[in-house]
């Protein structure tokens, strides 16, 4: 062998063996990390946004390193140029979206996850795992249905069943329960073979429709688009619902939808719910939903990504009533549950449901085995489960039902504050722990109140761009962050840009929610934004 070739493989052989010593960058690093992880956050990521195109000249080579290299001298590349600019999620102060802190636990576990590199696709590569992740699917389905503990053990490690299915986000986990739908509607019967065998078309003529639809509101969120694309669905049948004043499904815009599909040889595929819409956090009349979908013999499905763990509540829970006569429900761990992204479940009803989506292939997945992979979207998987199973058991019922409750009541301070602020509007009010506001100075939310519709629609649009500028500026400085949407208020007879805030950070102070609407008032004073409003008039 050549030396240069017995070089390279010695720092391979070293690669898979030998630690970085403490005093390298990597070394470093790990030690930071796990000494203090929130002092490594707070002093490596710098708060001041860099252009993203300035950021992008230090990822512009396509040529792949020929040689292996120091690990140390990659390591300080990433520091300065991934760490630096990346975004401080777990700040108190970052309360623009549904990622924020973790339990500290998490990161010695999410390494210990790593260093087993389990495969949850089989049990040949995840022993104990499979149980463990079995177990997570059955206390999350106990939380959401409650049914009677001598219902768990004939289902739980059942080869035959599964109780939901773990992945890797709230839009796998929403393509799944609708994937599980669309297979029960087109079942195989008598001659024909089912829709996994036979396809759409086909499937179609069998029952002699037109095509199926999926029902959801306004406010419903995009995953759903995708699993209407990749199910054969179409985007044109996820029939998009009008809301209410609380942004809640119109029970009554839902039946004549459904009467219209029907009219058109239409089948509703599914009614979806939403508990917790994204934009808004406001939660669908499930209980209706439910006696809706009962009526039409179709799929319920509750996308619970984001409100899901409100049923962890004692005091809250009541306002999810009805997400337990679903058929299936979504709930994102990496969420409300505080686990590290890239963790989602759904959760079956009925735990033989899955085997409309069951497969199996020659090497794993045998029939009767009690692999994972056999009714999962996703193949090879981590062994993540491990995670949810973490802060369920150290966190507990309680813990969680404190960090909902502290989340709600600060949300309702925010809105508080807000409407106790002479100039900012508050577009919707908390139902659980988000809100969207907009900057509206007093003598132009009385303008706004007296305008006829040209006015109003001339006024709105230059506080739109107000509104835009000041969530740019403010995210830019690095201090607080607020994102932003468009929403359709009925009072203004259109879209609108407001600001939007999620509470789920515990360290999130009040002082620090004040400071929020105070940096917001010294934005609007930068000439650019001012000459906005200047020309409200
Ligand atoms: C976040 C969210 C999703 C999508 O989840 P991902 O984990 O981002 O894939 C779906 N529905 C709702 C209501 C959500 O809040």
């Amino acid at each position: 062998m050549p030396n240069k070739a017995r070089a390279t493989l010695e720092t391979l052989y070293r690669i898979f063996t030998v630690p970085e010593a403490p005093d390298s960058t990597l070394g470093s690093i790990d030690h930071a990390i796990t000494d203090d992880v929130a002092g490594f956050l707070r002093n490596h990521i710098v708060a001041v946004e860099r252009p993203l195109e300035e950021i992008e000249a230090s990822f512009s080579s396509c040529a792949i390193p020929e040689e292996p290299t120091y690990v140390s001298d990659y390591t300080e590349f990433v520091k300065e140029n991934l760490v630096a600019q990346s975004v401080h999620t777990a700040a108190p102060g970052f309360v623009g979206h549904m990622t924020s802190a973790l339990p500290y636990f998490m990161l010695p576990l999410a390494r210990l996850m790593t260093a087993l590199n389990q495969n949850l696709v089989k049990v040949e590569t995840s022993k104990a795992f499979t149980p463990m992740e079995r177990q997570v699917l059955a206390m999350l389905h106990h939380l959401i249905y409650r049914c009677p503990d001598d219902f768990y053990p004939p289902w739980m490690h059942n080869s035959q069943a599964a109780l939901g299915a773990f992945c890797s986000g709230g839009t796998i986990a929403n393509i799944t329960a609708l994937w599980v739908a669309r297979n029960r509607l087109f079942a195989p019967e008598g001659e024909f073979r089912g829709i996994a065998q036979e396809g759409l078309a086909r499937s179609l003529r069998h029952r002699g429709i037109d095509g199926i639809a999926v029902l959801v509101s306004e406010r419903g969120h995009y995953s759903l688009g995708k699993a209407a694309d990749l199910l054969g669905i179409g985007r044109d049948h996820l029939i998009r619902v009008p809301i209410n004043e609380q942004n809640r499904i119109d029970l009554q815009a839902l039946r004549n939808e459904c009467r219209r599909l029907q009219d058109r040889n239409i089948r509703p595929l599914a009614l979806v719910g939403i508990a917790g819409t994204t934009e808004t956090g406001n939660v669908d009349p499930l209980g209706a939903m439910a006696d809706l979908a009962a009526e039409l013999g179709c799929h319920f499905h509750v996308d619970a990504a984001w409100g899901g763990p409100t049923l962890f509540s004692d005091r809250h829970r009541h306002l999810l009533a009805g997400i337990e006569r679903a058929d299936s429900v979504t709930i994102d761990a990496h969420k409300q549950l505080y686990v590290p992204m890239g963790a989602g479940m759904v959760v079956f009803k009925d735990p033989t449901a899955v085997s409309a989506i069951e497969h199996h292939a020659a090497y794993i997945l045998r029939h009767g085995s009690k692999d994972l992979g056999s009714h999962t979207l996703e193949g090879s998987r981590p062994g993540k489960a491990l995670l949810v199973h973490a802060g369920l058991s150290i966190i507990g019922r309680k813990g969680y039902e404190l960090l909902i409750d502290l989340g709600i009541e600060r949300a309702r301070t925010f809105a508080d504050l807000i409407d106790r602020h002479p100039d900012f509007e508050l577009t919707s009010r908390p139902e659980l722990n988000i809100l969207t506001y907009r900057y509206c100075p007093a003598a132009v939310q009385q303008r706004l109140a007296e305008a006829d519709p040209d006015e109003r629609d001339r006024i709105n649009g230059l506080l739109d761009q107000v509104c835009q500028l000041l969530q740019k500026y403010q995210r830019e400085a690095g201090k607080t962050f607020v994102s932003r949407t468009r929403l359709r208020i009925s009072r203004y007879g259109g879209e609108i840009t407001v600001l939007r805030s999620v509470l789920a950070n515990p360290l999130t102070t009040d002082e620090i929610l004040a400071s929020v609407l105070e940096e917001q008032c010294e934005i609007v004073r930068q000439p650019e934004i001012h000459a906005l409003l200047e020309q409200i008039g």
